[in-house]
């Protein structure tokens, strides 16, 4: 580490569980953001701060001026610039030093598949169900540890799927993929601003916990948090045996 990375994150090296050597693994760490909303504005704020070494920040879609109330990447000056270039900029003013790679597309197929390959680990920062269980398949097949986060209205969840061990459970044990299921959008549904920086936050957390190798993960645990009540309850789950993504039944 250079004299100005010591400084830098000086006040992580203090931390005992993290030190230098948590630091160095922070440093060395490829995350890749989907989403450069709501959830992926904290989360990628946080993780270029902190000193993740790589970024890659996904996103198709533009700066659009209702985006403003939480999307905390993006600034009113860059209303109709491509997210992912004006989340590179947001981030890189932060922490120069870092590698960022906007990649203004949705991703599918291969190119998601060589996505997930290339990094260490995945944060989901989207709002659709076919696109997270898209980014849950790729996981698994690639054994990446997927940090998942979702916020409509004042409601949040966060799950960590630590699919590098075989005994994991995926995102698809939970959430079944079912035709009728209805899809809950922020453009129609609303959101809290705050609530999103909440998850998101909690998603970098966990991301920089899985990078640096300290702590317990969300692995196993769903958190749900009404920020209404400002309620959290947690729930244990397991994997689904009969899973048509990760279990013996699936591919
Ligand atoms: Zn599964």
């Amino acid at each position: 580490m250079t004299d100005e990375q010591l400084l830098r994150y000086s006040r992580h090296i203090l931390l005992n569980e993290l030190g230098i050597e948590g630091q160095e693994r922070i440093l060395a760490t490829h995350v890749l953001v989907i989403g450069a909303g709501g959830l992926g504005s904290p989360a990628a704020l946080y993780l270029a701060s902190a000193g993740i070494g790589k970024i890659t920040l996904v996103d198709d879609d533009s700066v659009d001026f209702t985006n403003l109330q939480r999307q905390i990447l993006h600034t009113q000056a860059r209303v109709g610039m491509a997210k992912a270039e004006s989340g590179r900029q947001a981030l890189q003013a932060i922490n120069p030093e870092i590698a960022i790679v906007p990649l203004p597309q949705r991703l599918a197929g291969e190119v998601l598949a060589a996505q997930v390959a290339s990094a260490d680990l995945v944060l989901d920062c989207t709002d659709n169900f076919a696109t997270r269980h898209a980014i849950n398949r790729a996981c698994v097949q690639h054994k990446k540890p997927l940090v998942s986060g979702a916020a409509i209205r004042f409601d949040g969840q966060i799950s960590v799927y630590d699919l590098r061990r075989a005994d994991a459970p995926c995102y698809h044990c939970l959430f079944p993929e079912a035709a009728d299921v209805e899809e809950m959008r922020c453009a129609v549904m609303g959101v809290f601003a705050p609530l999103t920086g909440i998850i998101g936050t909690m998603q970098a957390a966990e991301a920089l916990k899985l990078a640096a190798g300290i702590g317990e993960s969300l692995a196993g645990r769903l958190l749900l948090l009404d920020a209404l009540s400002m309620e959290w309850r947690s729930v244990r789950f397991g994997k689904d045996p009969a899973c048509a993504v990760c279990g013996t039944g699936g591919s």
